[in-house]
């Protein structure tokens, strides 16, 4: 499975939204109203995004991950207490629906930049070489050695494959004048899901835009 690093790119060297960024404006399908908290009505923030790279199964998908700024931890559906509470085997179906605090999805087709709600500085991200595929890294792709053990496959019956990975405690910066969270040590940064490592995994078969899953590993 191939992998690619993600490092935060130099953002004056780029004036146009970027599709591979940490905040900024979310490319989403034309039409599609920014995602809101279904527990608080909130917009939900970009927290990363990247097209997927020729070589990775979902290449030439779109990658978001947005999450509400007041609910960063990961519950409904077959997550309990930020983990997959689901056994290894089948997902059940429409898996995906279960929380609706976050947004994961690959998109294909015709994407336009929806306006950012501003909580993260928008950075661009750079795609290189991935010189430690096994180590934890912010990452496009990958496999992470325990995935296999998982043995989770989509509700459709495709195999799930690992579309990135956020490391432990991985800092998402905020911009300039923005709150942290309540109760979080850092007051510049947000993180993903509490900060846990967490792979993300698609549908092979791309059954769904949203048929992800966060996987807390
Ligand atoms: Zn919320
Ligand atoms: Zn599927």
């Amino acid at each position: 499975m191939l992998s690619w690093r993600l490092s935060f790119a130099d953002p004056t060297k780029s004036s146009a939204p970027s599709r591979d960024s940490v905040g900024g404006p979310a490319w989403l399908p034309k039409g599609l109203a920014p995602p809101s908290c279904t527990l608080c009505g909130t917009r939900l923030t970009l927290v990363f995004q990247a097209d997927l790279p020729p070589g990775h199964p979902l290449a030439g998908r779109h990658l978001v991950v947005l999450t509400c700024p007041k609910h960063d931890d990961i519950w409904g559906g077959i997550y309990e207490d930020g983990i997959v509470a689901h056994p290894p085997g089948r997902l059940p179906q429409g898996y995906w629906k279960g929380g609706g605090h976050y947004h994961l999805a690959t998109y294909a087709g015709e994407l336009e930049a929806a306006p950012s709600d501003g909580r993260l500085e928008a950075t661009p991200l750079d795609l290189g070489p991935d010189p430690e595929p096994r180590r934890q890294a912010f990452r496009l792709g990958g496999h992470a050695p325990h995935v296999d053990k998982l043995g989770y496959t989509c509700s459709c019956g495709a195999k799930m494959v690992q579309v990135g990975e956020v490391p432990n405690d991985f800092k998402f910066p905020l911009a300039p004048g923005q709150a942290a969270l309540p109760g979080t040590f850092s007051t510049k940064n947000d993180k993903l899901f509490l900060g846990n490592y967490v792979l993300l995994m698609a549908c092979s078969a791309s059954c769904d835009p949203m048929a992800m899953v966060a996987y807390h590993a």
